[in-house]
This record gives C-alpha cells, structure tokens and sequence, in this order.
C-alpha cells in the first residue's frame, strides 16, 4: 500500500495542516527556528499569538492578552498563563480520555471541541491516538472538567451513551510523556511536521 496519493496519510496530514492553519507564533518559530535552539516555549512565552482585524493587533488566543500588552518596556514578554479559566494558574495537569469503544465512529474532534468550549480544559497538538484523547487543564478547575466529560453523551442508535468510557488523572509530567509519545508515533507515520 502506497502512502501518497491524493487520499493516503501524507494527503491527511497536508489537509489537516492546511484546515489547521499557521499561527503567527508558528511563522515566527519557524522563521526564527535555527537561530534559538532548544528553547521549549520560543521568544513568546508560549503564548499563541494569531492576528485581529477589528483592532489590527496580534492577540493571545489562549489568554486573550494582546501582543504588545504581554511585552515589558525592555521587549520581553510575559509568560503565556493558558486560558481564562485557568485563573493565572502556570501549573498544568491532564486527563486522559478513553473513547467509549461501543461508539463505532471516533469522537477526537468532538470531544476535543466540546472541552475547548467549557474554558477550562484543551487538547494540544498531538493529543490524540489510539482512541485515546489526552487534555489539558489546571490544578483549580481539572475536577470541574473530569465531572463535565463524564456528562458527555453522544448518540448511538439513537440513544445517548457516554462519549467517554474512562477518564484518567495524570501529573503534568505524565502528560507531557503521554505527548512525546504520540509525536513519535505520528512523526514515524508521517514524518516531521512542517
Ligand atoms: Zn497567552
């Protein structure tokens, strides 16, 4: 079986880079890659900064701060503090999601949609595999999160069954490993992402 090809995994990959976009901090990480080395969060303190028209200014799409808001008079800037919800918290637990396996089709997206949309949990880049569905949260407000996934129901048969079948506490170390893994896994299927 050949792996390009208009429907193959790179054409998947493509389509779901192209869906996904390029952030401005992407651009600018990738731009400013060679010169930084190994530096986990880059020059923008892990915020995720992406351009606003109605104010033609570059906000957080995480905290919500604005770009020249987050950087001192010296140019530096503050550490990106996640999302709203967090309350400024900086320290970070996950949730390892198990996909109720007597639903037939996969429920990533719409998980990780509905858990965007409660403001207190996320799903980073590489969350997802196997079924398996790692997310993000803080220490305040990770019970909060746990009890409204367990509150998700989707449609099987046209009766609502539980999206997720097991909800997983992990450290922040843990989930950051449960990360690393699933990069390995996609980049040794795909290849580096661009
Ligand atoms: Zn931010």
């Amino acid at each position: 079986m050949t792996k390009s090809g208009a429907s193959g995994p790179k054409a998947r990959a493509r389509a779901r880079q192209k869906r996904d976009g390029l952030t401005y901090t992407q651009a600018r990480r990738g731009a400013t890659a060679g010169a930084r080395g190994g530096e986990p969060e880059g020059r923008f303190g892990g915020h995720e900064f992406e351009y606003e028209q109605a104010t033609d200014l570059f906000r957080c799409t995480e905290c919500r701060v604005y770009e020249v808001a987050a950087r001192d008079t010296g140019g530096s800037i503050t550490p990106c503090p996640g999302l709203v919800g967090y309350g400024g918290d900086t320290e970070r637990v996950y949730l390892l999601l198990t996909e109720n396996p007597a639903v037939p089709y996969s429920l990533a997206a719409f998980l990780a949609s509905r858990i965007h949309d409660s403001g207190i949990g996320r799903a980073p880049q590489f969350s997802w595999r196997d079924g398996r569905l790692l997310v993000e949260s803080s220490p305040g407000v990770v019970a909060e999160l746990a009890r409204r996934v367990e509150g998700i129901t989707t449609a099987v048969g046209g009766r609502p069954v539980p999206a997720v079948s097991a909800v997983e506490h992990l450290s922040a170390e843990a989930g950051r490993a449960v990360i690393a893994q699933n990069r390995a896994a996609y980049v040794a299927e795909y290849g580096e992402p661009v």
